[in-house]
């Protein structure tokens, strides 16, 4: 679903999960490992400060896997522990309590030598809408008890869900805002399936998907739409791919905005192959 991120609307998210912060050991941060850095939250270690964290690369499955092991080790660099996860699937998700256990080790030795009697970990899931939150908390509940979707303005008395003996998870995620400002991490976001395609314009974003894929992915590009060459210039790109699939309209010209929907609809649906659109190399560049 759409969220409309408005000052008000941020500030209000910001306060409830702040607010859960409290309740908690550590926060589980999903990423879409598509695009971990896109899919992350512009303030998100302001609004998490000092609290321990797993960072959790979801929709694996989706992202090009040398790319998420790079990231992976990205994290790792920062002293942020990050594993590889398909929510959906369940892969990579026995590891979440164990990762749990070693980042909290220190916090929880001290306490049983302070005498205290051993407690699960108390953990809240954060992240972007439509990063898998709730597909997550329904796997590791092993039943539905957080619907997917979700649902603002609507509070409830704050539930824990066990994970095994170890883990308690709160049963509501924090939801946090994306980095919409900035227009390449929108067009991401959009490819992803993260926003609607309503909010920025369906040929810009198709663009941007083509640009990319003949920039990294060349070859899947011809083969899927079974082109000899990738023409230069913009028009001959859409034309040699709304061609190909059939997106004309009456006259026999090209229908772009049809073009452009099957583009970002095969790039969401994976018909071009698992890929990952946040480079590391990019960052780097920047810092330098
Ligand atoms: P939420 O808004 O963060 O709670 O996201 P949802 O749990 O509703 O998930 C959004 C969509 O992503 C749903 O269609 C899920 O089925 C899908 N999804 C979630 N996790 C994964 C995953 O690991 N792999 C794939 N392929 N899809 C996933």
């Amino acid at each position: 679903m759409t969220i409309q991120w408005f000052p008000g609307h941020m500030a209000k998210a910001r306060r409830q999960v702040t607010e859960k912060l409290k309740l908690v050991d550590i926060v589980i941060e999903l990423v879409d490992a598509r695009i971990p850095l896109s899919s992350r939250n512009p303030m998100i270690e302001e609004i998490i400060g000092q609290k321990p964290r797993l960072v959790l690369l979801n929709k694996a499955d989706m992202a090009d896997p040398v790319k998420t092991n790079q990231w992976i080790s990205y994290f790792e660099e920062q002293g942020i522990t990050a594993l590889a996860v398909n929510a959906q699937g369940g892969k990579g998700l026995h590891s979440i309590v164990q990762s749990a256990k070693d980042i909290l080790k220190e916090k929880f030795d001290r306490m049983k030598s302070r005498g205290m009697r051993p407690r699960a970990i108390r953990a809240m899931i954060v992240g972007i809408p439509n990063v898998g939150k709730s597909t997550l908390i329904n796997r590791l509940a092993k039943k539905n008890i957080a619907k997917t979707g979700n649902t603002p303005g609507v509070t409830k008395a704050q539930q824990w869900i066990k994970v095994g003996k170890e883990l308690e998870l709160l049963d509501t995620p924090g939801i946090l805002w994306p980095k919409f400002e900035d227009q390449q991490v929108g067009y991401k976001l959009a490819l992803t399936g993260a926003i609607k395609d309503t909010i920025l314009n369906l040929q810009d974003i198709a663009l941007y998907g083509l640009r990319f894929l003949e920039a990294h992915y060349p070859e899947r590009l011809k083969e899927r739409y079974s082109l000899e060459e990738i023409p230069d210039e913009v028009i001959a790109k859409f034309d040699a791919v709304g061609k190909k699939r059939g997106c004309l309209m009456g006259g026999g010209e090209v229908d772009y905005d049809k073009t452009s929907e099957v583009i970002i609809r095969d790039i969401r649906n994976v018909q071009l192959g698992p890929m990952t659109f946040d480079m590391i190399e990019e960052i780097e560049s920047e810092e330098e």
